[in-house]
């Protein structure tokens, strides 16, 4: 669950945004609802969502707030969507993301060598 005005997570069962007191909204609702819209981009899409919450813990380690949305069980899947899984920053710090990102990916392709 995600508050949709703070844009702060919350675990499952919380209902409530401590911060704002409005009602949270289910994360994968949340791409149509975000408060600011434009200061979010992607900056990784996949099918793997463990592997794009791996990203998003390294984001965090490097203090980048970071969004994931799965399509995983919506109706969009069965209409050809092929990347159902989607990382999102905040615009500032797209360029950092990338560059972390890009570093995984390439550490990954070493390790296999
Ligand atoms: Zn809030």
């Amino acid at each position: 669950m995600i508050c949709p005005k703070c844009e702060c997570e919350y675990v499952n069962g919380v209902k409530v945004c401590s911060d704002c007191g409005i009602d949270l909204i289910p994360v994968d609702e949340f791409e149509g609802n975000l408060s600011h819209p434009k200061d979010w981009v992607i900056v990784y899409t996949g099918n793997d969502l463990i592997e794009t919450e791996m990203l998003k813990a390294n984001l965090e380690g490097a203090e980048i707030d970071s969004i994931i949305i799965s399509q995983k069980d919506r109706n969009l899947i069965y209409l050809g969507e092929v990347s159902p899984v989607k990382l999102l920053v905040k615009k500032k710090d797209a360029e950092e993301a990338l560059s972390i990102i890009n570093d995984i990916n390439s550490t990954k392709i070493d390790d296999e060598e």
